[in-house]
């Protein structure tokens, strides 16, 4: 049987589907992938991004820090495409129990999903370190160099940086959905990045879908494998209308 005409089929037999999202979801969106090595942020910065990203980096370094974080982490005008929009319909119908993403653009929430699981946290919430002040991403966006808050403390991203771990509650709900589920879709993810490959033994469920460009380490173990972009392939096996 076709790959897309077996997809159709398991979503129309789920019930119980997760959905595991990565970078992949969101550069059809216009979002790169920050790992994408290009020529670009090599002229502009010393320190690869796993460097500047990570939590003594913040600490010591916090204003370049911020000058990656503005430049490339935030897009504050993508907007969710058909991957997004399929997986939010699935879940209003009630076939769906949500997304563990671990993207922090807050595309999913954007496109309607109710139970998002954030695995690296979200660049819409930022608080001061001193007070714990919430401030949106406004805040971040308009200003210059280290953001402060009113009463003069630092602010920082809600985002997993490297070296921190990540929220025990969002984890801990994480794998109760995925132990819920009787179909698990991980999209747009090779899944070789933590917490990913640890995530995905938890599913007991009947079918693990894969969907990514490029082969994954759980190709071997999945019951399906679509090597397309996920909102196209979602897109076409998705028979109701969304609007898009
Ligand atoms: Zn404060």
């Amino acid at each position: 049987m076709e790959a897309l005409e077996r997809l159709r089929e398991i979503l129309e037999t789920s019930s119980r589907i997760v959905f595991f999202t990565g970078a992949g979801v969101s550069t059809e969106s216009g979002i790169p992938d920050f790992r994408s090595v290009d020529g670009l942020y090599n002229q502009k910065y010393d320190y690869p991004p796993e460097t500047i990203l990570s939590h003594s980096f913040f600490v010591s370094n916090t204003a370049e820090f911020y000058r990656f974080y503005r430049d490339k982490m935030i897009y504050p005008d993508a907007k969710p495409n058909p991957a997004h929009l399929v997986m939010a319909a699935l879940e209003k119908e009630g076939k769906s129990l949500g997304v563990i993403t671990q993207n922090i653009d807050g595309l999913h929430q954007a496109a309607g999903s109710k139970h998002v699981y954030e695995l690296h946290g979200s660049i819409l919430r930022n608080y001061c370190q001193k007070c714990g002040k919430f401030h949106p991403l406004e805040k971040i966006k308009e200003s210059a160099g280290i953001p402060r808050c009113d009463c003069g403390g630092i602010i920082k991203p809600d985002v997993v940086l490297y070296e921190e771990t990540l929220n025990d509650e969002t984890v801990s709900n994480a794998v109760r959905a995925i132990r819920e589920a009787d179909t698990m879709i991980v999209c747009g993810t090779s899944l070789s990045v933590y917490p990913a490959s640890g995530l995905i033994r938890y599913f007991r469920g009947e079918n693990l879908v894969l969907i990514n460009l490029s082969a994954t380490s759980y190709d071997a173990e999945a019951d399906l494998i679509v090597h397309e972009k996920v909102g196209e392939v979602l897109k076409r096996v998705y028979n109701r209308t969304v609007v898009i």
